[in-house]
C-alpha cells in the first residue's frame, strides 16, 4: 500500500474544506451526484464510437445509501470509473485554481460565497466526511482500486475487490459538534430532500432505499419495510410543459445552475418546431456576474442534444452584445459527439443562433415598455455591453440595438431611450443634442449646456466614454443627426441671430488673431459668441473629435495623438469682451495675459490639464493683488 501526498495545491483545497465553515455543506452531495452523472455520461459516449464498450442506457444509475449504525454515506455509480493512475491524478491533484485564487482576492471578505459560486467539486466531501473511500473499477481492467484519505496528511492506493465497472464513494461521516449538526446527513429524509433540491434534473435515476409502511396481513397492525426508488424527477425542468412549472421553479433552477443569488430578470421558455425542433430556456440575470468584465470572461449557452450536455458554453448561439445572458439549448437533431469546429459551421446551430438573438432583443425591449424600473437596473449593470455592441465592427450592429440605449436627458433628469427624444424634439429642431463630460453634475453646469437649457432643449448627457463614439458611429436616428453642445455650427441660433455674430466676428478679426497666436496657436480659432449666457469663455469643437474624445483616444494602447480641433469661444455680453476690446486698443502686452488665463479657464472647464499651471497661477494672483 503506497502512502501518497497531496499536492500542493490540493492541499490548501482540502484544508479549506475540512475547515470550512460554510453553513451551506449539504451541496456536497450535488458534487458527488454530478461527477458520478459526468462519468456515466462518459461511459456512454464511449459505447457510441467503441463497438467493444456495451452500454445499456437505461442501465446506467446512482445508488444512495445512508447508514446510521456506521455513519456512512455511499453514492455508487455504473459510470467509467478510474485505474489506478486516474485515482492518484484525478483524487490526489485537484487544481480548482479559479476558486483558490478567487478565495485569496477575497480572503476578508467573509462573505463570499466561492463554494456556492463555483462548486469545488470532490474535496467538499471532506466538508461533512472525516474519512472518504473510493473504490473504481473501469471496464478495461480486471483490477479495482481503492482510495482513502482522511485529510491533508495523505491518501492511499491499494487494490481492492470491486466486481462491478463504476464508482463507491463511502464518506464517514463526522462527529455532531456544537457548531455543526452532522447527524443530520444520516437522516434518510434529508439526504432525499437534498438531492431533490440540488440534483432533480440529473439524467440519470438516482435510488434510495425509501421507508415505506404497510399493514402487516390480516391484523390492523402496521410494519415498515424498504423499498428502491427514485429520488429526482429526471426530466429537465424545460422538457417540461411550460404552464406546469411554476416561477419559482425557474428561479431555483437558475440559481443553481448558474450560481446566481439572484432571481433573474426575465425567463426566457420556448420551444420551437419547424424545420429545426429545438428548446430554449434563456434567463436575463439582474445581477452583474462578478468575473464579467474581465478578459476571461466566457459567453456562450449550455448546448444539449435531447438531455445530454454536449457543450457547457457554446459561444456561437450568443452574440457577444447578449454575453449577460445565461441558459441552454436542448436539439433532438444535434449530433452527440459533435465538435466545436464543426458546430461552427452547423447550419441548425446559426438558424437557433439567430432566433435567440431576436427572441433576447424583444424580451428586452417588452422589459423597456412595461417594466421601466427594472430594465433602467439592468441597463446599469449591461448597458457599456450594449454601447460596444452598438459600436463594434465599424457599427453594423447598431440599428438593432439602438432602441435599447438609454441616455440621460437634461429635462426629464432620467434615462431616456433616442425615440422618446425625439419624439419631444420642438419645432424645427433637427438635430439630437448631446453633451459629453465626467458626470452628470459637471456636464450641467458646462457653458456650452447653458444656452441649450435656456432655450428649453432636451440635451443627452454622456457619461461613459465610450457615448460619442457610439453616436458617431450610429450618425443619426430616425433621420436626426446627432449633435453636440460644443460643436462649433449648432444651430441654436436663427439665421438672423448668426449673421450678427459673423458680423461682429469679421469686424473683430485682427483682434481675434492677435489672440490666438498669443495662445500660440493652440486652438483652431478664437470667436465671439452670443450663445453664452452668464459664462464667460468655452471650448468648442470644430470636426469630429471632440475634446473628450481626444482624451479617451490618447489613454488606448495605441495611442493615436489624437487631436480635437478647439475654438475659444469669448461671450460677447459679458463685461470680459469689453475688457478684451479696451486692452486690444490700450496696452496688447496685458491682453497677452489676459488670454492665457481666459483660455486656462475654458481648460479648466472642459477638465482639461493646464500645461503651464504655475504660470497661470502666478497671472491670476497678479491680478487679484491688482
Ligand atoms: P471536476 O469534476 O470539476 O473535474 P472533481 O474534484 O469533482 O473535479 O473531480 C476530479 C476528477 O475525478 C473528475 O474530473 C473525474 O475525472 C474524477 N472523478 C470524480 N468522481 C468520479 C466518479 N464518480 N467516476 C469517475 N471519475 C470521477
Amino acid at each position: 500500500m503506497a502512502n501518497k501526498e497531496f499536492k500542493a495545491e490540493s492541499k490548501r483545497l482540502l484544508d479549506l474544506m475540512i475547515n470550512s465553515i460554510y453553513t451551506n455543506k449539504e451541496i456536497f452531495l450535488r458534487e458527488l451526484i454530478s461527477n458520478s452523472s459526468d462519468a456515466m455520461d462518459k461511459l456512454y459516449f464511449r459505447s457510441l464510437t467503441d463497438k467493444n464498450v456495451k452500454v445499456n442506457r437505461e442501465d446506467l444509475k446512482i445508488k444512495i445509501d445512508v447508514n446510521k449504525e456506521e455513519r456512512t454515506i455511499t453514492v455508487t455509480d455504473n459510470g467509467c470509473g478510474m485505474n489506478e493512475k486516474e485515482l492518484d491524478e484525478n483524487l490526489g491533484t485537484i487544481a480548482k485554481s479559479g476558486s483558490l485564487a478567487f478565495k485569496e482576492e477575497n480572503e476578508k471578505k467573509e462573505d463570499i460565497d466561492i463554494i456556492g459560486q463555483f462548486g469545488v467539486g470532490f474535496y467538499s466531501a471532506f466538508m461533512v466526511a472525516d474519512k472518504v473511500t473510493v473504490e473504481s473499477k473501469t471496464i478495461d481492467e480486471e483490477n479495482a482500486y481503492k482510495w482513502e484519505s482522511s485529510g491533508v496528511e495523505g491518501y492511499t492506493i491499494e487494490p481492492c475487490s470491486k466486481q462491478e465497472v463504476g464508482t463507491k464513494i463511502t464518506l464517514h461521516i463526522k462527529e455532531k459538534t456544537e457548531e455543526e449538526n452532522y447527524d443530520e446527513y444520516l437522516d434518510n429524509y434529508k439526504i432525499q430532500e437534498i438531492i431533490r433540491k440540488y440534483s432533480n434534473y440529473i439524467r440519470y435515476p438516482i435510488q434510495m432505499e425509501v421507508e415505506k409502511r404497510r399493514k402487516k396481513e390480516g391484523t390492523e397492525e402496521y410494519e415498515s419495510y424498504y423499498e428502491l426508488e427514485t429520488i429526482n424527477s429526471m426530466t429537465p425542468l424545460w422538457k417540461k410543459d411550460k404552464k406546469d412549472i411554476k416561477g419559482e421553479e425557474y428561479n431555483s433552477f437558475y440559481k443553481e445552475r448558474f450560481y446566481d443569488m439572484d432571481n433573474p430578470l426575465k425567463t426566457i421558455h420556448s420551444s420551437v418546431e419547424g424545420q429545426y425542433k429545438y428548446t430554449t430556456l434563456l434567463f436575463i440575470p439582474k445581477n452583474l456576474p462578478w468575473d464579467f468584465y474581465n478578459k476571461e470572461f466566457e459567453k456562450g449557452l449550455q448546448l444539449y442534444s435531447n438531455g445530454v450536455l454536449i457543450m457547457d458554453k457554446c459561444s456561437d448561439l450568443l452574440p457577444d452584445y447578449y454575453a449577460f445572458v445565461r441558459g441552454l439549448v436542448d436539439s433532438d437533431d444535434l449530433s452527440l459527439n459533435i465538435s466545436r469546429e464543426m458546430l461552427q459551421h452547423d447550419r441548425q446551430l446559426k438558424v437557433i443562433a439567430k432566433n435567440i438573438e431576436n427572441k433576447i432583443k424583444s424580451e428586452l425591449e417588452n422589459i423597456l415598455k412595461n417594466d421601466r424600473e427594472n430594465y433602467e437596473k439592468f441597463f446599469e449593470n449591461f448597458g457599456l455591453q450594449l454601447k460596444f455592441g452598438a459600436y463594434n465592427d465599424f457599427g453594423m450592429n447598431k440599428d438593432k440595438l439602438k432602441d435599447l440605449l438609454l441616455f440621460y436627458s437634461s429635462t426629464e433628469k432620467k434615462m431616456v431611450t433616442f425615440k422618446e427624444y425625439v419624439s419631444r424634439m420642438k419645432e424645427g429642431q433637427t438635430s439630437i443634442y448631446y453633451a459629453p463630460g465626467e458626470s452628470i453634475d459637471k456636464i450641467d453646469m458646462l457653458p456650452q449646456v447653458e444656452g441649450f437649457k435656456e432655450k428649453g432643449y432636451e440635451v443627452l448627457y454622456l457619461t461613459d466614454q465610450i457615448d460619442e463614439f457610439v453616436l458617431q458611429i450610429m450618425m443619426e436616428y430616425d433621420g436626426k443627426k446627432f449633435t453636440s453642445v460644443s460643436q462649433e455650427s449648432t444651430d441654436l441660433e436663427t439665421v438672423e441671430e448668426k449673421e450678427v455674430v459673423e458680423k461682429i466676428n469679421e469686424d473683430n478679426k485682427e483682434m481675434l488673431s492677435f489672440i490666438k497666436e498669443a495662445l500660440n496657436n493652440e486652438v483652431q480659432s478664437v470667436r465671439f459668441t452670443h450663445k453664452l449666457k452668464n459664462h464667460p469663455v468655452c471650448l468648442t469643437n470644430e470636426g469630429i473629435i471632440s475634446v473628450g474624445m481626444e482624451k479617451t483616444l490618447n489613454t488606448m494602447q495605441n495611442n493615436q495623438n489624437a487631436k480635437a480641433q478647439m475654438v475659444l469661444e469669448i461671450n460677447d455680453n459679458h463685461d470680459i469682451a469689453k475688457k478684451v476690446r479696451f486692452l486690444y486698443e490700450s496696452d496688447k502686452e496685458e491682453l497677452k495675459k489676459y488670454a492665457k488665463v481666459l483660455y486656462a479657464q475654458a481648460r479648466l472647464i472642459e477638465g482639461l490639464e493646464l500645461e503651464n499651471p504655475t504660470e497661470i497661477s502666478n497671472l491670476v494672483c497678479e491680478y487679484l493683488a491688482k
